[in-house]
């Protein structure tokens, strides 16, 4: 029963630096959050030592009847949550589940539709070498070039010329909401299943601060480590007329034994996301990402040719746009990092620069609501954001006086919010 650090101190030196770097920078992936203790605490658990391939009442393995109780628990939550009639909660992330909705619906070969990637859609969406791609006719929808929104009237033609057996909604990059009833009307007309993948604003479904798509679609898909702020894992939702078929495809289709141990920190995400502290939070998730959008649309960063794609947001994220500026993706990320903000840069639609330096920046404000922020220090966040893009978009760098005074400030904020404090403690025990 020895320690990590006493077993291993080269894993527990690298352990106690990432916690440090979550504590001392400003977190703003959009696809990241911070789980709370008690789904870490379920996700370290004695779960990790059982194995229990089948379903709760129909195991391959004995003594699962623990972990019957508990994965019972996260389907009973997580159908509640989203008012689905079904739900898979093996599997072990968003693009396992992906592949296995496909797998239940799909034969190899058939065609799907999805957005494409450079528009904002996921790798499990179609791109040419992921499964998704090797495995399906992949015909992929775009944004319209005049608003970047999601071009239903394409969507709309695409389908009426190919007659897709799937339709994929859902996206990875974007800042508004889908129209889940105009999809739905579309896979009708042609006879298509229709699938959405709500990984990114699941959380925001859940708070009930976005349309739910599971009324709408044959198949629900998404992760719960996103804006939901469970452990990195993947659920489906469906209709109960796809549950066996589901089912199988997720086991023995494409995984053996479930994480049980992430099972179990799902199910204690579930309850929490039920709560109306959770609701609270995710309503500084949409305040945040408001006033980053407003401050990222003020003129002294348009000037520096500085955007934000769609002119808004709706969701958790913003999209930078830097297809008019001097600042490639790749400047604006190394910027922000060295002021101790953690963003990832992105492709924009109809980006003039490749993929590895991109036009875009996707910042998202998930990971700083759970660490308690509000619309005082979103404001102080987004105002950081703004002048640090500005000082750096004419040399793509940022001058060595304003990169101290900004990191000072991120200092100020990360000490006002401190995250995970008992971890510390036991650190430095
Ligand atoms: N679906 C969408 C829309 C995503 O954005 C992502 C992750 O970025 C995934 C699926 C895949 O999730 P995972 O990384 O857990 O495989």
């Amino acid at each position: 029963n020895a320690s990590l650090a006493t077993v291993d101190a080269d894993v527990a030196a690298a352990v106690a630096l990432e916690l440090h770097r979550q504590q001392s920078t400003l977190e703003m992936i959009a696809s990241e959050n911070f789980a709370p203790s008690a789904v870490m605490e379920a996700q370290g658990s004695v779960l990790t030592n059982k194995y229990a391939e089948g379903y709760p009442g129909k195991r391959y393995y004995g003594g699962c009847e623990h972990v019957d109780v508990i994965e019972q628990l996260a389907i009973d939550r997580v159908k509640a949550l989203f008012g689905a009639e079904f739900a898979n909660v093996q599997p072990h992330s968003g693009a396992q589940a992906n592949a296995a909705a496909m797998f239940a619906l799909l034969n190899p070969g058939d065609t799907i539709l999805g957005l494409s990637l450079a528009h904002g859609g996921h790798l499990t969406h179609g791109m040419k070498i992921n499964f998704s791609g090797k495995l399906y006719n992949v015909v992929p929808y775009h944004v319209r070039e005049e608003d970047l929104r999601v071009d239903m009237a394409e969507v709309e033609a695409l389908a009426l010329e190919h007659k897709p057996k799937l339709i994929v909604a859902g996206w990875s990059a974007y800042s508004r909401q889908l129209d889940f009833a105009e999809f739905r009307r579309i896979a009708d007309l042609v006879g298509a299943y229709l699938m959405v993948d709500m990984a990114h604003f699941a959380g925001l479904v859940a708070a009930g601060l976005h349309p739910n798509p599971v009324p709408y679609a044959d198949v629900v898909t998404t992760t719960t480590h996103k804006t939901l702020g469970g452990p990195r894992g993947g659920v489906i939702l469906a209709k109960e007329e796809y549950a066996k078929k589901i089912n199988s495809a997720v086991f023995p289709g494409q995984q053996g034994g479930p994480l049980e141990h992430v099972v179990a920190a799902k199910a204690v995400a579930f309850k929490l996301a039920a709560t109306p502290e959770f609701k609270e939070r995710q309503e500084r998730v949409l305040q945040g990402a408001q006033l980053l959008a407003e401050r990222l649309l003020q003129p002294d960063v348009q000037e520096a040719g500085i955007s934000v794609v769609n002119g808004g947001t709706d969701v958790h994220l913003v999209l930078v746009d830097l297809r008019h500026s001097e600042l490639d993706g790749q400047q604006g990320e190394d910027a922000l990092h060295h002021i101790g903000i953690t963003v990832n840069r992105n492709a924009v639609p109809f980006d003039p620069r490749p993929p590895m330096v991109s036009s875009g920046l996707r910042i998202g404000t998930p990971a700083l609501a759970a660490r308690g922020f509000g619309a005082t220090e979103f404001a102080e966040v987004a105002d950081i954001i703004a002048t640090a893009l500005i000082a750096s978009a004419s040399t793509g760098t940022l001058p060595g006086d304003t990169a101290v005074e900004l990191r000072a400030r991120v200092t100020a904020l990360a000490e006002q919010f401190p995250l995970y404090p008992h971890l510390s403690e036991n650190s430095t025990s």
